[in-house]
């Protein structure tokens, strides 16, 4: 059975007061409301991440991830946040290229092909995203910008290793705009997306692989898109910046 993952990214939103009220009322509302077997990460900016870990140590199935990571080590990068850091602060998930770190900070498929390393080397699981742009798929290059994405970054890595990676497929035009794909062009991008993973690295690994669909999923969606085979959770933006409406998402996961 693939693990079914929910994860909320707030992206640069929230105070350090705010998050933690955010995390309480999620957490409660978890253990009140859903009794199914979904993991649910809560994905906040940097600075948050220690202390959330610590107020959800005990809860069941309730993790933290962070938004991305310094292919480094060590050293004198100023600004950036080593895997190990994150590790140590509670985080267990990474994101890798979220389409806001492709299209403003310009991080290529090779550049995140390293920081994807530097996640695994600390024993901490990528949540790679991947996703074409309207034009891409206006001009049906899609499949051709999703097989680059995935083959350039992760490609390199062993079987044991990608079986531990997450993979996120998130259309550009799709992310906080309020235009879900629908569910069959979901499906058919994550069929596609496990085909050429059982390609690469055999049907054991690409059936075990959970991949997340993200853009603009809500409450009212979400039940039809988890419906389908390939759908295995969520990457929810907007969403999940209220515990409602979060929540509502990961109960539609039985
Ligand atoms: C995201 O940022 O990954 C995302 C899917 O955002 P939204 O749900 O707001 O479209």
């Amino acid at each position: 059975m693939r693990k079914k993952i929910i994860a909320g990214n707030w992206k640069m939103n929230k105070t350090f007061d705010e998050g933690m009220g955010l995390v309480s009322e999620i957490s409660n509302m978890l253990k009140d409301e859903y009794h199914g077997n979904a993991e649910v990460i809560i994905i906040p900016p940097f600075v948050h991440i220690n202390a959330i870990s610590r107020m959800v140590v005990s809860d069941r199935n309730l993790s933290v991830g962070a938004q991305n990571c310094s292919n480094h080590v060590s050293g004198a990068f100023t600004g950036e946040v080593s895997a190990a850091m994150l590790k140590s602060c509670g985080a267990t998930y990474v994101i890798i290229g979220h389409s806001e770190r492709r299209q403003y900070f310009g991080e290529l498929n090779d550049w995140l092909a390293k920081k994807v390393d530097a996640v695994l080397a600390e024993g901490l699981i990528p949540i790679y995203c991947c996703g074409e742009t309207l034009e891409e798929r206006e001009s049906n290059k899609h499949f051709d910008v999703l097989k680059s994405q995935i083959s350039e970054a992760l490609f390199h890595l062993t079987s044991e290793q990608m079986s531990k990676v997450v993979v996120a497929y998130e259309p550009v035009w799709a992310i906080g705009t309020g235009k879900t794909a629908s569910t069959a062009q979901a499906q058919e991008v994550h069929a596609f997306i496990r085909t050429l993973l059982k390609d690469k690295f055999g049907a054991e690994v690409s059936d075990n692989i959970t991949i997340q669909y993200g853009g603009s999923v809500k409450a009212d969606n979400a039940k039809e898109l988890f419906s389908a085979p390939d759908i295995d959770g969520a990457l929810v933006g907007g969403a999940a910046l209220q515990s409602r409406s979060f929540v509502d998402i990961v109960k539609e996961m039985a």
